[in-house]
């Protein structure tokens, strides 16, 4: 069992990327690397050599870095097979269930369409780790850019059932917004409440909310709890309503927020 040291790195004006090294081998990997500046320096300073370049998805603030980094370090590009075509520089394709090593490290790949058409997910269960893109974000989950309700719900019902100690490590420090949002929802969730505290506390003192515990998300994101029956209330609907149209109802009203 290999356990991955993981340094995040903000960038842009909400973007984060991830740089995951595995210390037996040496293998270091970039997740979603939107420039390439930041990384190159992060890998300077901890003396780590590159040599993968992990895309959830094809946007240009999750792949903007991609040729860049190839060419400076010879790092191999792994990104979904069914958006060979949008990622940049890609050398690996992968598909569900496909295991990804980083040197010791296995991640599993999960494709979670919905943001995108080739979203894709990777979950390293030893190191207790996902990174999930724009699929899920603390408090919230993505647009549906190429897809439909009923997929991103099928999408974030998957990583909801991934273990309760897995730690969320989204692509974007989007929490503070998407909890005003979540708290119009659940007025009367105490965990989210509770996490509500934190986050205020957190951006306060100019420190990152992410990532976060799944079971935490699990207990207050209202993405992840659209079967439950005070949410379908929340957004008019009948309690017992098909998780996927009180999804849907979410999103849309998140959308004009
Ligand atoms: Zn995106
Ligand atoms: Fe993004």
């Amino acid at each position: 069992m290999t356990r991955l040291a993981i340094e995040q790195i903000p960038v842009l004006s909400d973007n984060y990327v991830y740089l995951l090294h595995e210390p037996e081998s040496g293998a270091t990997a970039a997740v979603d690397p939107a420039v390439a500046e930041p990384v190159l320096a992060a890998l300077a300073a901890r003396n780590w050599r590159l040599t993968h370049i992990l895309n959830t998805h094809h946007h240009g603030d999750h792949t903007g870095g991609n040729l860049e980094l190839k060419q400076a370090t010879g790092a191999a590009v792994v990104g979904a097979g069914k958006d060979s075509e949008r990622i940049p520089g890609i050398d690996v394709e992968v598909r569900e269930g496909d295991t990804f090593l980083l040197g010791h490290a296995a991640a599993m790949v999960l494709e979670t369409p919905g943001h995108t058409s080739g979203h894709i997910a990777f979950w390293f269960p030893d190191s207790h780790a996902l990174f999930c893109g724009d699929t899920l974000f603390s408090l919230g989950c993505g647009r549906l850019f190429e897809g439909t309700p009923e997929q991103m719900w099928a999408s974030l019902s998957k990583l909801r059932d991934l273990p309760a100690d897995t730690r969320v490590y989204c692509a974007h420090e989007y929490t503070a917004s998407n909890g005003r949002f979540a708290r119009l929802v659940e007025r009367d969730n105490i965990e989210l409440a509770a996490r509500l505290d934190q986050v205020t506390r957190l951006r306060a003192a100019g420190r990152p909310t992410v990532p976060s515990p799944l079971s935490e998300e699990r207990a207050a994101n209202p993405f992840l709890r659209a079967d439950q029956p005070a949410v379908a209330r929340a957004v008019g609907l009948e309690p017992g309503t098909e998780p996927a149209r009180v999804f849907a109802e979410l999103r849309r009203r998140k959308d004009v927020f």
